[in-house]
C-alpha cells in the first residue's frame, strides 16, 4: 500500500509497509497509478499518452527497482493479523497525585460533576507508595518504568511527589531498575523552589499553556472565572529561564475557539519556548468548544501553516521540536507499539487517589473500567484482553488506513467517548491525525532534502 500527498508543490509518497518516504516527479507520481507489476509495457504504452515516453520509460524502471528493493509496494509484513504479546508487564503509571485544582478549565475531563474523578482529595503518600511497589512488582525483567505525576494539580501536593520520588528511586534501585518521573502541571505553583527541585531530580515537565492570553484565558479560568494567563506565562517563563536545560513541554489545546491554532504555537515559539505541543479538545458535540466536520478544512490550513512556519525557523537555524511532528520514518517505534498503540489498558494503568486502576487517565472513572487496585493487581483479566487486543488489525478501519504504522490506532479512550467502543476509531480525530501526519512526513522530507542537498529523501528518488 501507498499514500501520495502533495505538500507546497512537492509530490510525496509513503510506502507503508516498510515506511520508504520518496519524493517524486509529476510523470512517476501519475505512473504510480496504473502501476501493475509485470505489466511495464502496458504502463509505459498508457502514459506516454500523458507525458514523454522516455520520461515515463525511466520512472516504470526506477519504480521496478525500489519495488524490488523492498521500498515501494511492500506487501503487509503480518499478513493482517497479528497478537500482541501476553507478557503482562506494567511499564508505566499515571498517578492522580491530586483531584483538587487550582483551575477550573473549562475543556477539563476532570472537572467536577463531569467525571467521577473530580474531586477534593489528595492521593495519601501509602497508596503512592503501594503503586511504585505495584509498578516495580509487575515490571518483569524490564529494567526501566516510568510514573507520571497527574491531577487535579499535582503540585498541590507537591510533599507525597517527593516522598514518592524518593521511594521510587529508592526501592528501584534496590531492584536494579530506573524509575523517571514526569510531571503534567498548570504552572500555577511552579514556585523556583519546586522548579530548583524538579531539575534537580531529572523530573520531565508538561507545563499547560493553550497560547495567546485571549485564547488561554477563555479556558482556562480561575474558580471566579478570572484567566491565569498571567500567572501561568510569568511563572513557566521564570522557570525556563533559570533552567533552559529543563526537560519540557509546553503542552496547550486547540478548540472551536482557536481554529487558528498556529498562532499560538507561534506565540509560544515567539517567546523563546522551543518544545511545544498543541493538541485538538476532546469534547462532546453539545460543547460550543467542540470541533466538528465542519471546521476540518480550517484544521487543515492550520497544520500547514504551521509547517511552514517551522521552516521557516528551521532556516534561520532556530531549532523548534512541535511534538506532533516527531516521528521517526527512519528507525521506526518498536512494534507492539506500532501495531498495538498507547498501551492503556496494557502496559500502561492510572491510578486515581484512592488507589483504584484503570486503563489510563481518561478512563479513570469510567464506568465498566476498573481494572482493580494497587494492592490486589489488575483482577479484570478481560479487561486487560480487551486492550491487548485494540491494535491495527482488529480497530474498525485501521488494518486498511494508510497511517496506521504512525498513528497506531488512535486513543482508545476517545473511541470509547464517541463510539462507545474502543474499538471503533473517533473518524474526527482520525481526519486530523492524517493531515497532521502528513505535514510531518513533509517536515522529515524537508530535513532530509536540507541534510543531503538533493532531492532525494530516504536515500530514494524517484
Ligand atoms: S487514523 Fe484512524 S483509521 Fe487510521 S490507524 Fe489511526 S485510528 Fe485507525
Ligand atoms: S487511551 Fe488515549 S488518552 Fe489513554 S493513554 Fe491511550 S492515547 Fe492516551
Amino acid at each position: 500500500m501507498i499514500h501520495k500527498f502533495i505538500f507546497d508543490g512537492t509530490r510525496l509518497v509513503l510506502d507503508v509497509n516498510s515506511g520508504a518516504l520518496h519524493s517524486v516527479s509529476e510523470v512517476a507520481w501519475d505512473v504510480l497509478d496504473g502501476y501493475i507489476p509485470g505489466k511495464c509495457e502496458e504502463l509505459v504504452n498508457k502514459y506516454s499518452a500523458l507525458h514523454p515516453r522516455q520520461e515515463v520509460e525511466q520512472a516504470v524502471e526506477e519504480i521496478e527497482l525500489l519495488v524490488e528493493q523492498g521500498f515501494l509496494f511492500t506487501g503487509d509484513p503480518f499478513h493482517g493479523s497479528w497478537e500482541q504479546p501476553d507478557n503482562r508487564i506494567i511499564k508505566a503509571l499515571c498517578l492522580f497525585l491530586s483531584d483538587r485544582c487550582s483551575l477550573q478549565c473549562r475543556y477539563c475531563f476532570a472537572r467536577p460533576g463531569v467525571s467521577s474523578i473530580g474531586g477534593a482529595g489528595l492521593m495519601t503518600e501509602e497508596i503512592g507508595s503501594q503503586a511504585i511497589d505495584f509498578l516495580l512488582n509487575s515490571s518483569g525483567p524490564r529494567r526501566r518504568v516510568e510514573v507520571d505525576f497527574f491531577g487535579g494539580e499535582p503540585l498541590l501536593n507537591f510533599p507525597v511527589l517527593e516522598r514518592l520520588v524518593s521511594y521510587g528511586r529508592k526501592r528501584s534501585s534496590a531492584l536494579g531498575k530506573e524509575i523517571s518521573f514526569t510531571v503534567t502541571t498548570n504552572a500555577l505553583g511552579l514556585t523556583r523552589e519546586i522548579g530548583d527541585y524538579l531539575c534537580e531530580n531529572e523530573i520531565s515537565i508538561i507545563l499547560s499553556l493553550d497560547g495567546r492570553p485571549e485564547v488561554h484565558d477563555r479556558m482556562r479560568v480561575f474558580p471566579n472565572g478570572k484567566g491565569s494567563y498571567q500567572s501561568v506565562f510569568r511563572n513557566i517563563s521564570e522557570f525556563i529561564k533559570a533552567h533552559p536545560q529543563a526537560n519540557y513541554y509546553l503542552r496547550g489545546t486547540y478548540t472551536a475557539y482557536n481554529l487558528d491554532f498556529s498562532s499560538d504555537v507561534i506565540h509560544m515559539l515567539g517567546h523563546g519556548f522551543s518544545k511545544v505541543s498543541v493538541e485538538p479538545v476532546i469534547a462532546l458535540a453539545q460543547e460550543d468548544y467542540a470541533i466538528a466536520e465542519k471546521d476540518l478544512p480550517v484544521i487543515a490550513k492550520e497544520y500547514e501553516k504551521l509547517t511552514r512556519e517551522i521552516i521557516l525557523r528551521l532556516e534561520k537555524g532556530q531549532e523548534v521540536d512541535f511534538y506532533h511532528y516527531n516521528i521517526d520514518i527512519d528507525e521506526g517505534v518498536c512494534l507492539p507499539k506500532r501495531l498495538g498503540g498507547c498501551g492503556a489498558g496494557v502496559e500502561y494503568l492510572s491510578v486515581t487517589i484512592e488507589g483504584d486502576l484503570y486503563p489510563c487517565h481518561q478512563f479513570a472513572g469510567r464506568e465498566g473500567f476498573l481494572m482493580g487496585d494497587v494492592n490486589s493487581g489488575v483482577v479484570r483479566e478481560d479487561l486487560r484482553q480487551l486492550f491487548r487486543n485494540a491494535h491495527i488489525y482488529k480497530k474498525e478501519g485501521c488494518g486498511s488506513c494508510w497511517a496506521r504504522n504512525y498513528c497506531s490506532g488512535g486513543c482508545h479512550a476517545n473511541a470509547h467517548l464517541f463510539n462507545g467502543s474502543i474499538y471503533k476509531p473517533d473518524q474526527l480525530a482520525c481526519r486530523i491525525i492524517k493531515k497532521r501526519l502528513e505535514c510531518a512526513l513533509y517536515l522529515k522530507a524537508y530535513r532530509a532534502m536540507k541534510e543531503n542537498n538533493n532531492d532525494g529523501i530516504n536515500r530514494l528518488k524517484v
